[in-house]
């Protein structure tokens, strides 16, 4: 027997997972490492911690499957995206901590580039709206801050990567030094069109070109793990970034396919083919995870809050005692009885973009109770996937078919149906929706021959259950007018 390995460097934990031939995960290990918060806003993590939880997880799954490391065609890797690693190429040490995508310590220098006559040009070259999120303002922070990091870094001596990039790097013992149109097309540098580093840009943001990995498709071998690492030499053959990889697991392989992802935050993705996306109504293009040499794009939007709200619920308001919960507590009340609930925590994401935007709770009345909270936080989450979908299909001019489904919160069947409801469309969630690892294994299986074509790893994906609109019309609009209401209140702009 022969299985794709396919590592998963989350945000918070690092997993590894094993597929066999029919696509079946057959083990999988996980472990946390740690985040650190120095400053407000800020938050770092240790390239090294990562990378010793990620070589410890896979070592854990492949003696949990009882199978050796020659027995693994390949691997593949997913990973957070954005996270910024800097390191020296002759001793492989970091000579920072790595940035976290959610650090906002490069906000004040991207305020002042987003207002200034460049930004158009950025945005243009990149799809992406300026922001600290991605990589380039982080490289540049390093190479400002850590002493003779600049100087270091024009002799040569230093490499750039996202995490993606430094695993591989430690996997072949520092000999492959190379990244994917996916990852690279989240640093602020490629441009998103050519799917090379854009010249102007790294010069805009200071960083030399002999920093950069190569840039190479999704799915081809890449290089070849050490046989010290792992205990024999397996090539590794994908790679994507997380929401990419998650859009291949979710075989979305083809132009009007989505997903949304319900974590903490959410994230949907609609494949939009070979065609470059300019997105009209403010969400992001970024490059899909190609399974070809064929460069293939995405129009992505991602809300802030979704499933953190009910983890406020549970441990601010203290009316939950678990997450799961939630979804009997919201089926004891028949509607929100006018209550909306805006988790605008941290401001709005796509398609509002507003920073400013604070939370609120609206339409209280003396019979609202704290059920009807609960459900109007669920319905929340709910419309605010509507938000971003509208804003899809005004980008790409049709309607969404379906929309697939995972992450933690999918576990909630009310949220499920309700999200069904207001869309007007199907939902459908699979058998797996551990799909990030998935879809880091296809790209890998895909490169390698273990699997033999789309189609192939297509007819692996399995519905668990789909979820069919229920609501009338006028009641779906009804409800969704009440909730741009809402919105409408909580920007303080
Ligand atoms: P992440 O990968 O972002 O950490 P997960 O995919 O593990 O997130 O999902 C966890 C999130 O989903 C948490 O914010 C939690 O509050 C929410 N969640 C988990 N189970 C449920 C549920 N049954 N109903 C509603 N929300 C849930």
């Amino acid at each position: 027997m022969s299985y794709i390995l396919a590592l998963d460097e989350g945000t918070t934990s690092a997993r590894a997972a094993l597929y066999d031939a029919q696509g079946v995960r057959r083990a999988m290990e996980s472990r946390e490492f740690t985040s650190r918060f120095p400053q407000t806003g800020w938050v770092e993590q240790d390239p090294l911690e990562i990378w010793r939880a990620q070589l410890d997880t896979t070592r854990r799954t492949l003696s949990a499957a009882g199978i050796g490391a020659r027995s693994i065609t390949a691997i593949g890797i997913t990973n957070q995206r954005e996270t910024t690693v800097v390191w020296d190429r002759h001793s492989g040490q970091p000579v920072a901590p790595a940035i976290v995508w959610q650090c906002r310590r490069t906000a004040a220098f991207c305020q002042a580039l987003a207002a200034s006559p460049q930004a158009a040009n950025i945005t243009a070259k990149t799809g992406l709206v300026i922001d600290a999120y991605f990589s380039g303002s982080k490289i540049g922070w390093i190479l400002e801050h850590v002493d003779g990091a600049r100087q270091r870094a024009q002799n040569g001596d230093l490499l750039f990567g996202n995490v993606d990039t430094w695993l591989i790097w430690n996997l072949t013992g520092g000999r492959v030094h190379v990244t994917d149109p996916s990852n690279a097309s989240r640093t602020m540098l490629m441009n998103l069109a050519s799917g090379d580093w854009d010249a102007d840009l790294l010069s805009l943001f200071q960083i030399p070109a002999s920093m950069m990995p190569r840039i190479a498709p999704s799915s081809a071998v890449v290089g070849t793990a050490s046989a010290d690492v792992l205990g024999a030499e397996i090539p590794i053959a994908g790679i994507a970034g997380d929401q990419q990889a998650a859009l291949v697991g979710q075989a979305c392989f083809h132009a009007g396919l989505s997903k949304n992802t319900y974590g903490t935050g959410c994230f949907a993705l609609l494949h939009t083919g070979p065609a470059m996306p300019v997105s009209r109504n403010r969400l992001l293009s970024t490059r899909a995870a190609s399974t070809s040499a064929r460069a293939e794009f995405a129009v992505e939007g991602s809300v802030f809050v979704a499933g953190a709200a009910v983890q406020w619920l549970r441990d601010q308001l203290g009316i939950l005692k678990t997450a799961a919960e939630s979804e009997a507590i919201a089926n004891s009340v028949p509607d929100t009885a006018g209550v909306y609930m805006v988790p605008a925590f941290v401001g709005l994401g796509a398609p509002h973009w507003d920073a400013s935007a604070r939370g609120i709770i609206t339409g209280l009345t003396r019979g609202a109770s704290a059920a009807h909270i609960v459900r109007a936080t669920l319905e929340s989450i709910a419309y605010q996937t509507r938000d971003l979908v509208e804003a899809m299909e005004a980008d790409s001019g049709e309607p969404l078919r379906e929309l697939r489904v995972d992450g933690g919160a999918t576990a909630n069947n009310f949220l499920m149906q309700f999200q069904a409801d207001i869309l007007g469309r199907r939902i459908v969630r699979p058998a797996d929706i551990e799909t990030t690892a998935l879809g880091a294994a296809y790209l890998a299986g895909l490169a390698t021959g273990f699997w033999k074509s789309v189609e192939e790893v297509e007819s692996f994906w399995r519905i668990e259950r789909a979820f069919e609109p229920a609501l009338a019309e006028q009641e779906r609009e009804d409800l969704y007018r009440g909730w741009k209401r809402a919105v409408a209140r909580c920007r303080l702009a």
